[in-house]
């Protein structure tokens, strides 16, 4: 169970998704609520923060895995602010002394006001205020804290004139308290990182295993031949490149890859996270992820079809993976061999080539190479960012579950491949689950993968 140690206590995150937001509204609009309900939530804690997830309006279920946490939920009147009344606090009280750990949360709006919530989490003998709150799909929310409403928000610089006078300054405010994560600083990524930088994230974590080389060179935003040279760190140059846009911007890199324990802790920190990488594990990872902590993302990707210079098709695509989304599985994206190769080492590709003799297995075969070229890997990141900064301010959603464009195509001949839920699929059981679902993960970080390792910045 999570404790906050002896150090600096932890700051604590509530998240909940979509689906109990909805519940919420029916129950608030029903008004015969007056009782707590309760709640089951999921759990992830790093050296400095305890994210809680709700898995779950409603007591334990049978089927559920170890480790998940009890809270109470009230619903506030109309707009009351969302505070409890002492005879609710004493009661409050004694539903938590005989926990290790409860979460109590107090929800209401105002009439065409946004969410109004307040949270609290028992522990260690004693109640603590939330830090911060993400609702899916709801960036308007406020949170409460000790029953005050949020803070004023900074005026926006000169820089985004232009987006402000589109969206907002209340949309750039939104922007500046927001968390985005990117997985993967290459081709995509690269232009992600800087176009959501400019228009004002507060705060990026960006994630990447790989150093420049010399291929890169044709994709890779603010790359230089030095780069190749010295070997340099995408997750550091990105770093760069968005201090020099903006030194205010709070950046956390890192070396490694989803799902390594570290990189999970920190991505389930943030608001949005981004997928920028081209391997087929990696976007098993993200999409498990986003379900598990109720954190959306969006994958994205793009290729070129046809070989010895006949180009028959220059595919962009983008993939939402908001955590009740179907998985990449349900979606058929996913070929398991594929994935195997991915996460073999080259020695034990070796080693089962030189074993197998004549007729090697599917495995042993190099992992086909996925060609793609900058024009590409830019409309992709740019896109994804534009759809990540439509959510994190609430102006818009991806109007897409999955959309191709084909840019040699007739009007980019665009598609929404739309799927369903596979019924034999167990990813919907997972949602807001957090490090209590792990034992379901599609995969866990294979052992020559070297430590995830956090980038002075
Ligand atoms: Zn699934």
């Amino acid at each position: 169970m999570p404790h906050s140690g002896k150090g600096a206590p932890a700051r604590l995150l509530l998240r909940i998704g979509r689906q109990e937001l909805d519940r919420l509204d029916e129950l608030a609009s029903a008004a015969t609520v007056t009782a707590p309900l309760d709640l089951t939530l999921g759990w992830c804690r790093s050296d400095t923060v305890i994210v809680f997830t709700l898995a779950r309006i409603g007591g334990p279920d049978a089927g559920d895995p170890p480790g998940l946490i009890a809270g109470h939920l009230r619903l506030a009147a109309a707009g009351e602010a969302p505070v409890f009344s002492p005879a609710e606090q004493q009661e409050e009280d004694a539903r938590a002394a005989g926990c290790p750990v409860f979460v109590s949360v107090t929800a209401g709006r105002g009439k065409d006001a946004p969410r109004r919530i307040a949270a609290r989490v028992w522990l260690a003998g004693k109640w603590h205020d939330l830090a911060a709150i993400a609702l899916e799909g709801e960036p308007d929310a406020e949170l409460f804290v000790g029953g005050a409403a949020p803070g004023l928000a900074a005026p926006p610089p000169d820089r985004v004139a232009r987006f402000t006078s589109a969206f907002g300054i209340e949309a750039y405010q939104r922007l500046r308290r927001s968390t985005v994560a990117v997985i993967g600083a290459g081709g995509t990524g690269s232009i992600a990182i800087p176009t959501l930088a400019r228009a004002g994230v507060g705060r990026l974590i960006i994630v990447d295993s790989d150093h420049v080389s010399p291929s890169n060179l044709e994709r890779m935003h603010a790359s230089f031949p030095e780069h190749v040279a010295a070997r340099t760190l995408k997750a550091e140059l990105a770093c760069d490149h968005v201090a020099r846009i903006d030194p205010e911007i709070a950046v956390e890199a890192w070396v490694g890859r989803l799902p390594q324990r570290a990189i999970v802790e920190a991505v389930a920190t943030a608001d949005v996270v981004l997928g920028c990488t081209d391997q087929q594990s990696s976007r098993l990872a993200l999409a498990d992820v986003a379900r598990r902590y109720l954190v959306p993302a969006i994958d994205c990707g793009g290729l070129i079809e046809g070989a010895n210079g006949r180009v028959t098709g220059q595919i962009v695509q983008l993939v939402r993976f908001r955590p009740g989304d179907p998985c990449p599985h349900c979606r058929k994206m996913i070929d398991p061999l594929r994935v195997r190769q991915e996460l073999m080492s080259e020695a034990e590709r070796t080693a089962l080539r030189a074993t197998a003799g004549s007729a090697p297995p599917p495995e042993a075969a190099d992992i086909p190479q996925i060609d793609t070229v900058g024009y590409i890997t830019t409309v992709s990141g740019t896109l994804a960012a534009g759809y990540a900064i439509g959510w994190l301010t609430g102006r818009f959603d991806p109007p897409f579950e999955r959309m191709q464009m084909n840019l040699i195509a007739e009007c980019l001949d665009v598609t929404n491949r739309r799927q369903a839920h596979d019924p034999a699929c167990q990813c919907r059981a997972l949602r807001g689950m957090a490090d209590q679902g792990a034992e379901a993960a599609p995969f866990t970080p294979p052992d020559h993968w070297p430590p995830a390792r956090r980038l002075e910045t």
